[in-house]
């Protein structure tokens, strides 16, 4: 290498680059854990109770997965994904929702010879190339529960009635849920066929967007929030009142059992879920307060038909999945707190370099006693070690000094009493779990 050259590298080797989160993607800090963790012990304990089974699916998939499934035309699709191609020519995306995964699993695994239904639910990140906000990120993270395999109404009850325990598991009750049923291969075409018509005879007062739609999607110009489509759509054919007898049966019998649960609903006619493979019921469940402004937390529906356009054979499922950034951000916004997490109640203060090895089985000892320790090894100064065990308010203080690593003892001292007192390495576990008794019985007497 020549001098300049060598120069060259030297100085770029000093030159200090930092590195940021990219645009949409965030880091969820320490701090921030104890709401997330709350989200997921709720999930953990309402998916056990309704005896659902975790899967966990690849990131990545197909491109042509969430293609034939959520759809084409659709915006996560067209829009949204994050699509590239492998080394080996592949074209695959990070999954931009959880439901299409599930169901290729499904087929993939042979689970139609498992008694029916098959529920399971998933945890985890989702990717979405969307413009990023409040509440909107390109990565965010879903939990889903899908149930595959029934027919009967009951299910979507029960699938609404699960997303709603979740939530006010985690403190969350004030929710909005609407709901719809946006018909089956059956009765579908004839009212797509009514919406078309009406729509096309008013298409100079749609958006430009929703004009496309009319060819694409005409449903989702029922979803539009621009000004002037809502108020075409005010006055649109709503697809509850063109629904075969069986659709009309099974949301008849899906609100007698909502109303049974005494679960608070409204009908939204114009909620129709924007994905392809929806069929009958759809749902919503949204933010109420006013504070956080409104918010989706989490949506679902039925799919009969996607079982079956993925190889496998024809069986209905409903399911739903919800968005744990959103919840964490409606918990902040009602003082709901996270999991409580405990304090450490002890803290191993060492001075010496003996002592600090020496220090390192004790930690261990009385980790696996199912202690708590909080120490701060890289400290060799006792009298900051014990500035920060003060601050931390823990109960007991152990100090190995010079002499104490030498005469295989440690002082415990009692920060609440006052006094210490010298045991013996061996006896320290023993004793500690005796003091923190002790001081446990004097706290609930007080
Ligand atoms: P969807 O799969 O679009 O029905 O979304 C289900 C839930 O996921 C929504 O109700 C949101 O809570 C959440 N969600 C969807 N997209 C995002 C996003 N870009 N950022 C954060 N949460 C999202």
């Amino acid at each position: 290498m020549g001098k300049t050259e060598q120069n060259k590298t030297e100085n770029s080797n000093k030159k200090k680059v930092k590195f940021q989160t990219i645009r949409g993607m965030r880091d969820i800090l320490p701090i921030d854990q104890p709401y997330w963790d709350k989200i997921r012990k709720a999930v953990d304990k309402i998916a056990f109770d309704y005896n659902y089974g975790r899967i966990d699916m690849p990131m990545v998939e197909p491109v042509s997965l969430f293609e034939r499934t959520t759809g084409k035309d659709t915006d996560i699709v067209e829009k949204e994904m994050y699509k590239f191609e492998t080394q080996g020519k592949e074209k695959v995306s990070l999954r931009p929702e959880g439901t299409p995964s599930v169901v290729r699993a499904y087929v993939e695994h042979g689970m139609k010879t498992k008694p029916s239904p098959v529920k399971l639910f998933y945890i985890g990140p989702m990717f979405r190339y969307d413009r990023p906000q409040k509440g909107r990120y390109r990565q965010f993270f879903q939990f889903g529960f899908e149930a595959i395999g029934e027919q009967d109404p009951i299910l979507d009850a029960q699938i609404i009635q699960t997303a709603l325990r979740i939530f006010n598991a985690i403190g969350i009750n004030k929710i909005d849920l609407q709901v719809n049923s946006i018909g089956c291969n059956e009765c579908r075409p004839n009212y797509n066929k009514l919406l078309v018509s009406y729509l096309k005879n008013r298409k100079q007062s749609l958006c430009m967007n929703c004009r496309n739609r009319l060819k694409t999607n005409p449903l989702r110009v029922l979803d539009c929030k621009e000004e002037k489509c809502t108020q075409v759509i005010a006055q649109a054919p709503q697809s509850v009142d063109h629904l075969c007898p069986d659709c009309k049966k099974h949301f008849t019998y899906l609100l007698e059992c909502l109303d049974e649960l005494k679960i608070i609903y409204s009908i939204n006619p114009h909620l129709v879920r924007g994905l392809d493979y929806y069929t009958k019921t759809v749902f919503e469940l949204w933010s109420q307060d006013d504070k956080e402004g409104r918010a989706s937390l989490g949506g679902g529906g039925r799919y009969d038909y996607l079982i079956e356009k993925l190889g496998g054979r024809k069986t209905p499922a409903v399911g739903f999945a919800a968005g744990m950034d959103r919840l964490v951000e409606v918990m902040k916004d009602r003082g709901i707190k996270g999991t409580k997490i405990s304090k450490p109640k002890v803290f191993l203060a060492q001075l010496g370099d003996l002592a600090k090895m020496k220090s390192l089985s004790i930690f261990q000892g009385l980790e696996k006693a199912g202690i708590t320790v909080a120490e701060s090894f890289g400290r060799g100064n006792l009298k900051a070690q014990l500035k920060k065990a003060d601050q931390l308010g823990v109960d007991l203080v152990l100090i190995m000094g010079q002499r104490e690593s030498l005469d295989e003892t440690v002082i415990i001292k009692d920060m609440i009493g006052g006094n210490q007192e010298v045991v013996i390495l061996d006896k320290v576990v023993v004793e500690v779990k005796k003091k923190l008794d002790k001081i446990k019985k004097e706290v609930r007497i007080k």
